[in-house]
């Protein structure tokens, strides 16, 4: 299997692109419109061919490259239940995206977002902002449920063997990657709270706004092709 972890500065988003040795075929998760030809050019340089773009949730703080992959290579958009209506399929809990010899199994992980899946691959385990490195997405808008993102993060990613690589949608501190193993002893939000004082933490954070938030929802809703802000804005 090919893998490969890419960065976006700008929104400290990560995008991991996904080849298949014998097929030739690709995917890429949570890919940032501002870094098309990177990702394309990788994409084409490592002999692959662009067959499905998984996004893990309408994200607030970057427009989705989805919509302009699907023109340039005719993928598939795959994205959770409930979220982007452009997508051409729109999976929940317990479906699979195949690509040639690989399948994704979709985990329904809502919480960050009430669309939020992860994709889970043999050992390794896409969390979009459900889970991050020491962290998880924060849950105060996009109809978000800090009791229901825990219950996502026990009930169904805890649950997975501990030796499960844990790739995030993001990070801020220069973590990479983490396991399920670490999260459930190390995460400061999880490793030592229940369920009440999960929420209680959630529910303080009092973070600003993401600064693209007006403007990437309702492009990302539209796979990143309506990239302008709301009548109005
Ligand atoms: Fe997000």
């Amino acid at each position: 299997m090919i893998f490969r972890q890419l960065f976006d500065a700008e929104s400290s988003t990560y995008t991991y692109l996904v080849g298949e040795e014998g097929t030739r075929q690709a995917v890429l998760i949570d890919p940032v419109l501002e870094q098309v030809e990177r990702d394309l050019r990788l994409v084409d340089e490592l002999g692959l061919v662009l067959t499905h773009v998984l996004d893990t949730h309408v994200h607030a703080d970057h427009v989705t490259a989805s919509g302009v992959l699907r023109e340039r290579t005719h993928c598939t958009v795959v994205g959770g239940v409930g979220g982007a209506a452009c997508a051409n399929v729109q999976v929940r809990h317990g479906d699979s995206v195949r690509v040639g010899p690989l399948t994704f199994q979709v985990l329904a992980t809502p919480g960050h977002t009430d669309d939020s899946v992860s994709y889970l691959l043999g050992d390794r385990v896409f969390t979009g902002d459900a889970l991050l490195v020491r962290g998880n997405g924060r849950t105060d808008f996009q109809n978000g449920d800090a009791g229901q993102l825990y219950d996502s993060i026990t009930r169904v990613l805890f649950a997975l063997p501990d030796a499960t690589r844990v790739y995030p949608a993001h990070d801020y501190k220069g973590h990479t990657v983490t396991s399920i193993g670490e999260e459930t002893r190390h995460n400061p939000r999880l490793a030592h709270a229940d369920r009440e004082a999960f929420i209680h933490i959630m529910e303080n954070l009092h973070l600003p706004q993401p600064k693209k938030i007006d403007i990437a929802v309702p492009a990302n809703r539209a796979c990143g092709r309506a990239a302008s802000p709301p009548q109005g804005a």
